[in-house]
């Protein structure tokens, strides 16, 4: 019989914080910028400058380990992990080692068979590196500090996680929380959020773990999902041909669906870690603690409780909308204007949800305010615009944030409620169109609607098809 395996995996997730100013100096964290712009002598590692902590970096890290279940080091310290490397000017990294902030930490995901718990061993703060550039044109490399000393944590999972759908639950998970806290936006595209997935495989039903591999290189789940796959079955072939798994790092080469060695896995004793002795060790006492512990948001399972019973709307929207915190916050500030739940619902599982798709958006990019989006729903219930005008609106709304009302005024879009005008332009198409009169009037039902969209086409769309339609009924 073929030998059972099973796949034992671990993440270590990095995220980039949203603090405006680096962890170790007051250069900015903007994305973008031109190169080595965003650099001062801390960042770039000239000799003689000093680093000091960056506060905010704190209040994230002790948030977020807090909102996973992790007890926090109340005395801990910086570490300097020592490795060359072009896009590092220090020749070291600032990160934590012997006393990271957050330890033995816990989060539960839901999967198909059910929920289960996913240990985190620790959460550390560090910096992030520079970023090469290979130039092939000119065949050299060009190096941007612009990135380094921008703030992390790295959070790293118990290998509990046994399958791909489990890798995708937690990642969901944690990328949640950390958005409803504010401390990232956790874009996979953009690298705020990067994971590397440590995995290895073992008999069902053996205790010791199997050799692991580490692989970098996965800026989507669809590439981690694929990855994970893609290295099991490497693994289970190289056992099965009576050959080692070799720990190492592998890049993930999604385009190819293969996986390539980039190095041997280094230990931590290998990066010779010390205490980093231009920072001094921190203290946090209970005060601070508290004071963080108070600032925590209604995270996600706590809003989908209260939208069950604050507001009508099926449990497939609450899931939707409080899937993002931007969305849920939209959502909100809408209602919170006047605006009635079901319909700033529809709006949002609707045109919003299909526009975000067509321009491959995250929901955090959503730019309409709360305010415009109240004000188109007041314009369709007072009937000033029909729906199918609506939407353009909501089209031109969602791409540029504009005043509705003001769009629909500039643009004379409105309605035209005047039903002495309307019904004139319904008898010019019932003179005009007498054979769809006959077949109406023959039983046809269908010609009706012919009627109907002949009188909007001469009203320019600005008429209420509702109204249209009664008018028709009578006049024929
Ligand atoms: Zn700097």
């Amino acid at each position: 019989m073929a030998k059972q395996y099973e796949t034992v995996i671990g993440l270590e997730v990095h995220v980039e914080l949203a603090t405006k100013t680096k962890i170790f100096c007051g250069c900015s964290t903007a994305f973008g910028g031109e190169p080595n712009t965003h650099t001062c002598p801390v960042c770039t590692g000239m000799p003689g400058s000093l680093p000091v902590l960056n506060k905010q970096v704190l209040e994230y890290a002790v948030a977020v380990g807090l909102a996973t279940n992790c007890t926090i080091t109340q005395y801990c310290k910086f570490d300097r992990k020592n490795y060359f490397y072009p896009d590092n000017p220090q020749n070291y990294q600032i990160s934590q080692l012997y006393l990271p902030i957050c330890q033995n930490g816990r989060v539960e995901i839901e999967t198909e068979n059910g929920k289960k718990y996913v240990g985190i061993h620790e959460i550390h703060m560090e910096e992030d590196a520079g970023k090469l550039i290979h130039d092939e044109w000119d065949d050299c490399s060009l190096v941007d500090y612009n990135r380094s000393g921008v703030p992390l944590i790295e959070i790293v999972s118990e290998p509990d996680m046994r399958s791909a759908e489990e890798v995708i639950a937690y990642l969901e998970k944690l990328r949640m929380t950390i958005q409803y806290l504010g401390a990232s936006d956790c874009k996979l595209q953009e690298g705020s959020m990067r994971a590397d997935v440590n995995l290895s495989i073992r008999e069902v039903g053996a205790e010791a773990f199997g050799t692991r591999t580490e692989m970098k290189n996965l800026n989507s789940f669809k590439a981690i999902a694929r990855a994970i796959e893609g290295e099991r079955e490497r693994q289970i072939d190289l056992l099965e041909a009576g050959e080692k798994v070799i720990q190492e790092t592998r890049r993930w080469d999604d385009n190819k669906g293969e996986s390539y060695a980039m190095r041997s896995k280094e230990d931590a004793q290998d990066y010779r870690y010390f205490p980093d002795p231009d920072l001094v060790p921190i203290m946090l006492d209970d005060a601070f603690l508290d004071q963080i512990r108070a600032k925590q948001p209604e995270f996600r399972e706590e809003k989908m409780l209260r939208y069950k019973k604050e507001f009508d709307i099926p449990e497939y929207d609450i899931q939707i909308i409080t899937g993002s915190k931007h969305m849920a916050d939209i959502f909100e500030q809408t209602v919170a204007l006047g605006s009635q739940p079901k319909k700033v619902s529809n709006w949002l599982m609707v045109e919003t949800l299909r526009l975000l798709k067509e321009n491959n958006m995250d929901p955090e990019d959503i730019r309409f305010s709360p305010e415009n989006l109240a004000k188109l729903i007041s314009l369709t219930d007072a009937k000033a615009i029909n729906s199918s005008v609506a939407k353009e609106v909501f089209e031109v709304m969602f791409d540029q944030n504009i005043d509705p009302e003001k769009y629909v005024e500039e643009k004379g879009l409105k309605t035209v409620n005047d039903e002495g005008a309307l019904r004139k332009t319904v008898e010019e198409v019932i003179a005009n169109n007498p054979q769809s009169v006959e077949d109406y009037r023959n039983g046809k039902e269908k010609a009706i609607g012919f009627l109907v969209g002949q009188t909007m086409k001469a009203m320019k769309g600005k008429a209420d098809p509702g109204m249209i339609n009664k008018l028709l009924k009578e006049l024929l």
